[in-house]
């Protein structure tokens, strides 16, 4: 009984009015749910193997297939859900610790669906997007508190290395491994047309997209896999990962099976071997341990990039963030609880951290009250679903967003999350060269560029609307949200008032 027989969570479908036994959903699941059986004369189906993830049901010429819940289950009982169920099957079967990808799937709340935006009616009255200029562009960085002008009277520009943005917006860390080379290569192109920036995680830079540097900023996670001195130099930024929102508290996960000649040569490790980076970067036990590692990053690259502090949203990050900001980073990048990633335990990913708008009210409050919130930007992450998230999130105080799952799915994701199997048959999670070549930089570029083209003008479309006509004037505008189905402590924390006052 090692190997309990677990009931299907899926259960595949087929019309056998509509399918001419071609044979093309066999080609395309590499999970190799489907066959077709000689004896028969027709195909069948391994629903045991399906993960949901459309491939076949979108590839099929005549729409014979589709993916439905399955119904073979345990008798009803509100108390052990069958997930629950299921799981402590394959956790007697196999000993080890349940494996997941992507943002937590669970119920708890989405703050940014419960927060309304303001509009301009009468007095200050909207601002017409598509015949008046309307600001988008941010400089990452920190900024000088005061003017200053040198005897003749000129301006002093004494501001340290800025990220220009055209918009909001940026990929938020995927790593070459935990996604394909083509992949890569589109969030690279879409980043560089778009005047944006994409993240490495800490994956390495495969020397192919070193072209790419001005719009690449390059991670430093604890493991260090694939820094050098030409990787630092060729990045536009630089940061260094201390958490991640769907792991906050562990390290990166590789499986060895995505770990291609290729990616290890990029990362520097041996070819398929499970690649876990430690909790802990072992040179940082302290703020004062952070500096010295921004300083040294600083020093390395010339005070030429500005360096980035990434951390999962948890209880006290807002004191946690305040370290940050006094320890000489130029940005801090915050990854909620809803954040994205290519393999993460399952208990770690669905309960531990923070939501990000939780995070990023408390951050912004305490660096404002510090007098130290010129002395960084922010960058949030963690499950920015629409433009009406960014919106939010730049009033709640930020400067911009990253976004993670929304880009994987312009790239063609149906958040299967498989990823950590290795098997994705959309062509991104995977190493594997015969699903690699399903997705086309040239489209996923193209793609992700319209995507962000048309969450931009959504933006300038409400900022229009407040009667905003640059982005900077919505930061920490707090006063143009308000909450709906809040109760007393949700709205302090977030600072903002309910709807109706
Ligand atoms: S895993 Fe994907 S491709 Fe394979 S049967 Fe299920 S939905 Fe179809
Ligand atoms: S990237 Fe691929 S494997 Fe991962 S969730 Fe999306 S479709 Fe599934």
């Amino acid at each position: 009984m090692k190997n309990m027989y677990i009931p299907a969570e899926y259960e595949v479908v087929r019309s056998a009015e509509l399918c001419t036994s071609c044979r093309l959903c066999e080609k395309q699941c590499a999970n190799e749910v489907h066959k077709f059986d000689e004896k028969l004369g027709r195909m069948t189906a391994d629903s045991s193997k399906c993960v949901n993830c459309h491939r076949c049901v979108c590839m099929c010429p005549t729409r014979a297939l589709k993916i439905v819940k399955s119904d073979d289950t345990y008798k009803l009982n509100y108390n052990w859900p069958v997930q629950a169920m299921n799981e402590v099957y394959r956790q007697a079967g196999s000993g080890g610790v349940l494996l997941s990808s992507m943002g937590t799937p669970t119920e708890n709340p989405i703050y940014f669906n419960k927060i309304l935006v303001n509009a301009s009616q009468v007095t200050n009255p909207p601002i017409d997007p598509l015949r008046e200029p309307m600001e988008t562009t941010v400089y990452l960085g920190k900024k000088d508190v005061e003017i200053k002008r040198d005897a003749q009277g000129r301006l002093k520009d004494n501001l340290p290395p800025q990220l220009r943005l055209t918009t909001p917006i940026m990929f938020s860390a995927m790593s070459y491994g935990s996604i394909s080379y083509n992949a890569h290569e589109a969030l690279a192109r879409a980043a560089e047309e778009l005047g944006i920036f994409y993240n490495t995680g800490e994956g390495g830079l495969h020397t192919d997209f070193y072209k790419y540097g001005r719009n690449t900023i390059v991670q430093v996670a604890s493991g260090r896999f694939g820094v050098h001195e030409q990787y630092l130099m060729t990045a536009a930024a630089i940061e260094i990962k201390m958490g991640q929102g769907a792991k906050p508290g562990i390290g990166g996960h590789l499986p060895g099976m995505k770990i291609s000649d290729d990616v290890s040569r990029t990362r520097m490790i041996p070819k398929g071997v499970d690649a876990i980076s430690p909790a802990p970067h072992h040179d940082i036990y302290s703020i004062e341990d952070l500096r010295q590692l921004i300083y040294s990053l600083k020093e390395a690259t010339a005070y030429t990039k500005p360096v980035i502090v990434k951390v999962a949203a948890v209880h006290n990050v807002a004191a946690i963030a305040s370290g940050i900001a006094r320890s000489g980073a130029d940005i801090i990048a915050i990854d909620g609880y809803r954040g994205g990633t290519g393999a993460a335990p399952t208990r770690i990913r669905d309960n531990v951290g923070i939501p990000i708008e939780l995070a990023l009210a408390q951050v912004d409050e305490r660096l404002r009250q510090e007098g130290i919130r010129d002395s960084v930007s922010i960058v949030v992450g963690g499950s920015i679903h629409s433009s009406a998230d960014v919106v939010k999130a730049v009033a709640l105080g930020a400067d911009a967003c990253y976004i993670g799952t929304a880009a994987l799915l312009a790239l063609g994701c149906h958040l299967c999350r498989s990823c950590q199997s290795g098997k994705c048959n959309w062509g991104i999670a995977t190493q594997r060269p015969d699903l690699v070549k399903r997705l086309t930089p040239d489209e996923g570029k193209e793609r992700l560029v319209n995507l962000v083209h048309a969450w931009t003008h959504e933006i300038q479309e409400m900022m229009g609307g407040m009667g905003i006509n640059s982005i900077e004037a919505l930061r920490g505008n707090r006063l143009m949200l308000r909450g709906v189905g809040l109760n007393e402590t949700e709205l302090r924390i977030l600072g903002i008032k309910h709807a109706g006052e």
